[in-house]
């Protein structure tokens, strides 16, 4: 039978709205800067989105644009005036980062409560302790569509292909913390089609098309498909077609992870602007 598959598109617009009445709720501003620099087209359209996103969900955009080739130095200063910036409650500074500029150091630079995407290393470490404050998008919109879907986390096997600090670690931590039973597995992993089999819940973070086919999924398994390919001018994820044929359920590519990806977005922004008006307190403070 074929696989369900899982609307992230609509669930999206789901959170969205709730995300904008608890902005108008709020009763303190809500602003998130975004900074991009150079000219990656990719780069350019989720920056688009994402303040597109903020508009509707009353969110005010502030944007920042930067050659290419900016200094290290001119764009760690860019943060330090954002984090000093009341108006600016949320900052994202959109990867990647021109070759001369470390990401490291930018992500660092950014104050961990304005941290939006999770990546600075207090809120990495706070999700690590089994205490999350601001955890990374994609990995937190996951969570949403597998609380959506009702799929059982409690005792499952969940394997997660691709070990980043921004998708697959933070996705194998937050599944554990619903008390799956976790493997992350990765370019070097022996066997993959062995260890993916093994999986009731399948996560795909790898950026490679057909890295997971029908032959390494259990059947029924729900397979969530974070990638994102371009191939012949066509938008695809990591898991080949037959998946389909396989899988209980199935995140589409696009319609998937991407657009929960945007909405978990906009909840870390609340979330960070809680956390300055004190309605929330940061555990840092
Ligand atoms: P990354 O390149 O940092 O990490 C890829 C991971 O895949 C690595 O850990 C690597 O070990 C693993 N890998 C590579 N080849 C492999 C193989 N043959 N077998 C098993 N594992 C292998 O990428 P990332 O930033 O984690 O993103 C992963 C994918 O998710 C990309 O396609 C990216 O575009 C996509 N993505 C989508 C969203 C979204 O909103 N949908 C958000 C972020 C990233």
């Amino acid at each position: 039978m074929a696989a369900t598959l899982m609307d992230g598109k609509a669930l999206a617009q789901t959170v969205r709205a709730e995300v904008a009445r608890d902005v108008a709720a709020l009763g303190v501003p809500v602003g998130l800067a975004t900074v991009l620099v150079g000219e990656d087209p990719a780069s350019a359209i989720y920056v688009r989105m994402k303040r597109e996103a903020c508009a509707e969900a009353g969110i005010e955009s502030i944007h920042h644009e930067l050659p290419a080739s900016t200094p290290e130095a001119d764009m760690l200063a860019l943060v330090e005036d954002l984090n000093a910036d009341p108006r600016v409650t949320g900052i994202l500074t959109q990867l990647p980062l021109p070759e001369q500029i470390d990401e490291d150091h930018v992500i660092n630079a950014i104050d961990p409560m304005k941290d939006v995407d999770g990546f600075h290393p207090a809120n990495a470490g706070f999700l690590f302790q089994g205490r999350p404050t601001l955890v990374a998008a994609t990995p937190s919109g996951v969570m949403e569509i597998l609380r959506a879907y009702d799929v059982e986390l409690e005792g499952a096997r969940a394997v997660v292909i691709g070990r980043s600090n921004i998708v697959g670690k933070p996705m194998a931590l937050l599944l554990l913390a619903e008390h799956a039973t976790v493997t992350i597995a990765h370019s070097r992993t022996r066997d993959l089609a062995e260890v993916a089999r093994e999986a009731d819940v399948l996560v795909a973070a790898v950026g490679r098309a057909d890295t997971v086919t029908a032959a390494m999924v259990k059947p029924g398994a729900t397979v969530i498909d974070v990638g994102i390919n371009r191939v012949d001018g066509k938008v695809r994820g990591d898991a080949a077609d037959d998946v389909r044929e396989v899988a209980g359920l199935l995140t589409p590519v696009p319609g998937g992870v991407g657009p929960m990806t945007i909405a978990a977005l906009l909840r870390n922004t609340v979330r960070a602007a809680r956390y300055q008006s004190g309605e929330l307190a940061f555990p840092l403070a």
